[in-house]
């Protein structure tokens, strides 16, 4: 598989990004995705592969994003090191990092691990709709029925995903509301075609794009990729 893992993002919460590679997705099961399959078992193959993706990183923004197509506990421990590394020679003092809801008990080590070279960690994760039953009956995303009060004390970001037959304005309106209510940014991710069943509703995502988008495209904390590769990596 032949991916882009570094990028910059030069607009809203400027920042570079990279796409690390862990021991894969422990949770596998949301419906709408494939790209957990860019994982391998053998960690030192990942570390070296790691490290040359992390060898492009400048601080330049002294903002770095680390995805890996699952959560962070995936990434093995050399490699979580070498971002330490990376961040304190390069000044970075904010990380951002992903999460699914399985391994929540395992952030607030993480941030205390970082926090000790000042570096401030921000967990993002996919949250994909507020409302459970689209969630949980229909997307598979393994997270239980919760308030997003309950969430936000473990994450800082969520994202959302849009474009899927059964979602309208309203709702999705709806999702991105209590998205700013509750957590400091959001990540709307509109769906696109991959090997799934969960094919993207081109008359939703029209309605997002003549709705809603010109309505929070401006919005600082928002993000919105209309491709899954508008962050220049995947
Ligand atoms: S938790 Fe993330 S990587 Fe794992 S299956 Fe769900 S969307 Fe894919």
């Amino acid at each position: 598989m032949s991916l882009k893992r570094y990028s910059v993002i030069n607009n809203k919460n400027k920042r570079e990004i990279v796409l690390l590679r862990g021991n894969g997705c422990k949770w596998k099961k949301c419906r709408f995705c494939d790209y957990y399959l860019d994982f391998s078992p053998d960690t030192t193959q990942n570390y070296e592969l790691n490290k040359t993706v992390l060898k492009n990183v400048t601080g330049i923004y002294k903002t770095l994003e680390v995805i890996n197509s699952g959560s962070f506990t995936d990434l093995d421990k050399n490699t979580i090191s070498l971002i330490k590394d990376i961040c304190v020679n390069k000044d970075i003092q904010r990380l951002h990092f992903e999460c699914h809801w399985i391994h929540r008990d395992k952030i607030n080590d993480l941030r205390e691990y970082f926090g000790n070279y000042n570096i401030n960690v921000k967990i993002k994760s996919g949250i994909e709709t507020f409302d459970y039953n689209f969630r949980e009956k229909y997307l598979i995303k393994g997270i239980p029925d919760i308030s997003p009060s309950e969430m936000a004390k473990y994450f800082d970001e969520v994202c959302l995903l849009f474009g899927l037959k059964g979602q309208s304005r309203e709702t999705m309106e709806n999702d991105i509301q209590i998205g700013l209510k509750y957590f400091e940014r959001i990540c709307v991710n509109i769906m696109t075609e991959n090997g799934t069943p969960v094919k993207p509703d081109k008359s939703v995502i029209k309605i997002f794009i003549e709705n809603l988008y010109k309505k929070y495209s401006e919005y600082e904390n928002i993000d919105i990729l209309i491709e899954n590769t508008d962050f220049g990596i995947g």
